[in-house]
């Protein structure tokens, strides 16, 4: 799960990471509250969405005034921000984030993330801050510095002063630095984040160390312990259907392609998906039903795959162990009675009460394609959807 800058950064001050002082701005009629909440004199005005890149799309406004701080901020707040991650369609801002300006000397890069070559939380550097940390990391890996951290003593003094110095800090910058890197690691572990990136990492000319954009990934396993995060969630920055499917114990990755595909099991779609392409199709998207499905959840399971435009037919796939046949074979019939199905569905059931569950889609006299096999299903299902406009 991402979040949002301002929330990052609230995480990451809480742990004591140095961060401007800022106020959120949700409804319009909030920004001159927050303006003089922040007290100035330089304002930054930065839309709250969930993708990099903001500053070079107009996303983020350096004011020098209240007044021209709250016109940036009307601006800003229900634009629809173009950025190099957002695509071409973009994403409209519906939250913005008011914070002091920073006197910045330099813009350096810093991130503490898992490095699953070493499986050891890592922390990287970058002089080259402030920009895009792929392109660096593309032309000048040199450029990019790690420090490893071993998980039995967790991270030391002496990992943050090592990447201090990389990074070419001195003096004062050293004494704010150092701990800021601490602080950074503590609430890494602490939120149980995959990712936190601080980008730029500003030294300002007083000689100060300070987070000046926040992003932070909280891995989605760890997210049932940590409800005060969950509750951070954004929903309007998510997929609807991923969502959806979510909150019906569905696996769903949206794909490209227009065969939809009902699975149970990641590695049996996964194969489907393979013999899909394998016989000249392309699949809609990835979905794993899970184990023990409910005929609920095969309804659910159908209505999200049909949501998207692009399907011009799908695949049932099943392999039931856990699953019984008879169940899915209901939750096909009830989903294709209530979404009155126009597309061609092939259907290939194998295992747990497998009879019944031919027997069920059998009686219910709809025109379902049975398949024996998979790679009879996925040819199936591919001629049946070519040719259909
Ligand atoms: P993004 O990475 O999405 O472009 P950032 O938060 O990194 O957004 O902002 C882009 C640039 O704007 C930064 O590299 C920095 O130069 C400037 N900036 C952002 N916040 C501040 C601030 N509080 N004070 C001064 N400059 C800022
Ligand atoms: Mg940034």
């Amino acid at each position: 799960m991402n979040l949002h800058e301002y929330q990052a950064k609230a995480l990451l001050a809480r742990a004591g990471v140095p961060v401007p002082r800022g106020s959120v701005v949700l409804a319009a009629g909030d920004i001159e509250r927050a303006v003089s909440e922040v007290g100035g004199p330089v304002w930054v005005v930065k839309a709250q969405i969930h993708a990099g890149g903001r500053g070079k799309g107009g996303g983020v406004k350096v004011t020098r005034s209240p007044q021209d701080a709250a016109k940036a901020a009307h601006q800003i707040l229900g634009m629809n921000l173009v950025t190099r991650q957002t695509g071409p369609k973009g994403k409209d801002v519906h939250r913005v984030y008011i914070e002091q300006g920073a006197d910045i000397a330099r813009e350096l890069y810093f991130s503490v993330l898992l490095d699953r070559a070493t499986s050891r939380v890592t922390l990287m550097g970058s002089t080259e801050g402030g920009m895009d940390i792929e392109e660096v990391a593309a032309h000048s890996p040199e450029k990019l510095v790690r420090v490893s951290i071993d998980p039995i003593t967790g991270m030391q003094p002496f990992h943050a002063r090592k990447l201090a110095f990389a990074l070419g800090l001195k003096g004062s910058e050293l004494k704010t630095g150092v701990p800021l890197m601490m602080a950074a690691y503590k609430a890494y572990m602490e939120c149980d984040a995959s990712l936190i990136e601080i980008n730029p990492l500003a030294v300002t000319k007083d000689g100060n160390v300070i987070a000046l954009d926040a992003k932070i990934t909280i891995d989605d396993s760890a997210l049932y312990r940590q409800s005060a995060i969950n509750a951070m969630r954004d929903e309007t920055e998510e997929n609807a259907a991923e969502l959806r499917a979510q909150r019906a114990s569905i696996n769903y990755v949206k794909l490209d392609g227009d065969i939809g595909c009902l699975v149970n099991g990641a590695g049996l779609a996964m194969a489907t998906m393979d013999l899909i392409k394998h016989h000249g199709g392309e699949p809609a998207n990835f979905l794993d039903i899970g184990g023990g499905a409910p005929k609920e959840r095969v309804v659910e399971a159908f209505n999200i795959i049909l949501a998207d435009p692009n399907v011009k037919g799908i695949l049932v796939n099943i392999f039931a162990g856990i699953n019984r046949c008879d169940i899915i074979a209901e939750g096909v019939v009830a989903a294709t009675k209530e979404v009155q199905m126009k597309v061609p569905l092939v259907v290939r059931l194998e295992g747990t009460n497998v009879e019944e569950g031919r027997r069920i889609l059998a009686d219910s006299k709809l025109s379902i394609i049975a398949a024996d096999g998979l790679a009879d299903a996925a040819e199936k299902i591919v001629s049946a959807t070519r040719g259909v406009a």
